[in-house]
């Protein structure tokens, strides 16, 4: 028997390379798409190259946007999964693109819906799902907490968690969302917040004059790591039950915590060196946001087992040794 195949939209992202590696641990062949792809045997994308998996992918330029050239993947390669990871998925830049945000979450989730129902396609569809639907969270957020997203991305999120509910219960479609609070690894693209504050202060701990300039360091943030979520994604994927999930650790930390950890560890007080700047508060800022993890618990056993402390360790040791 052939191996199984797995679809992995977005495959060059931090996700997209962790599910793809551990897919293939698994015997899975993994097709992963990308934009930037151009036909090569080995995937020319950095985070494939940082986790050894370059010539075991198999990267497929792909406008995901578009019905024949997705319908063309599932016909020619069968996937049993299907991956929905792609989108702009920075919220910052969601407010300069709002046009690009919207179609890669919406349009790209649309049209995967539409494929599988043209096709009648019957393997699993898991999207990535984002807390930010919820906006500001007063409790932790479970799957029925009120949406009161305040972003163009989580906008988008609301509208492609709701496709993918509609085609679920109308269409019969075996598609589920996983709502994802924030998850991290050294793959994490530069322009986030926790990425930019490890670099800076390993800048501080060479230069005693450097200061690391952020905006309102008060915000709190349930943060997991992005190694366990993506077993998250496929275990959510393998369940008979089709049922959206949150993925969280339902710890809140204060980013201001965040940052006093990473200087710790580098032995620096971190009043030394952070600048708080008002010019980087954003209009419309989350406050607080946390999940509740037990109802995944309970029903899929699945649990975020890192603690930030390690998340950090291992974040700082990575860009040491990079
Ligand atoms: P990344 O930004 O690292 O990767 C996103 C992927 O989407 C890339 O592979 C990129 O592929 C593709 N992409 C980017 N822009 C577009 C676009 N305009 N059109 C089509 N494809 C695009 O994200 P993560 O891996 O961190 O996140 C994976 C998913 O989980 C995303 O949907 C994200 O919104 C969601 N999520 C992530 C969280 C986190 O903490 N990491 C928290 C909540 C939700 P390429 O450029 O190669 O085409």
């Amino acid at each position: 028997m052939g191996k199984k195949v797995s679809l992995v939209l977005g495959c060059s992202g931090q996700d997209g390379a962790l599910l793809s590696l551990s897919l293939l641990k698994q015997n899975y062949e993994v097709i992963g798409t990308s934009r930037k792809i151009e036909k090569k045997k080995v995937s020319p994308i950095n985070n494939h190259s940082i986790l050894g998996i370059e010539k075991d992918i198999r990267v497929v330029n792909c406008d995901i946007t578009n019905f024949d050239e997705v319908s063309y993947l599932i016909e020619k390669y069968k996937p049993k999964e299907v991956y929905n990871l792609a989108a702009q998925s920075s919220v910052g830049k969601s407010f300069d693109y709002p046009k690009e945000t919207i179609k890669s979450i919406v349009e790209v989730t649309l049209n995967l819906l539409e494929v599988s129902r043209q096709l009648n396609y019957n393997g699993n569809l898991f999207f990535a799902g984002s807390s930010e639907v919820f906006g500001n969270t007063k409790s932790k957020a479970t799957i029925e907490h009120k949406q009161k997203p305040v972003s163009p991305y989580g906008i988008a999120k609301q509208t492609s968690f709701n496709l993918v509910k509609l085609y679920r219960e109308l269409h019969d479609i075996n598609c589920i969302t996983g709502i994802l609070f924030n998850h991290e690894s050294p793959l994490r693209s530069k322009t986030f917040v926790t990425q930019k504050i490890i670099t800076e202060a390993l800048l501080c701990s060479k230069d005693k004059l450097h200061k690391l300039k952020l905006g309102n360091i008060n915000i709190e943030r349930d943060w997991g790591w992005a190694e366990e979520f993506v077993d998250g994604f496929q275990i959510m994927n393998r369940s008979l039950n089709l049922k959206d999930q949150i993925l969280c650790t339902g710890r809140k930390t204060k980013l201001k915590t965040f940052v006093s950890i990473v200087f710790e560890k580098l032995n620096l007080n971190w009043r030394d060196h952070v600048v708080v700047e008002p010019n980087f508060f954003r209009k419309g800022e989350i406050n607080t946001s946390y999940g509740d993890p037990y109802p995944i618990k309970n029903d899929l056993n699945w649990e975020a087992k890192v603690n930030l402390e390690t998340i950090i360790e291992k974040l700082i040791e990575f860009k040491i040794n990079s």
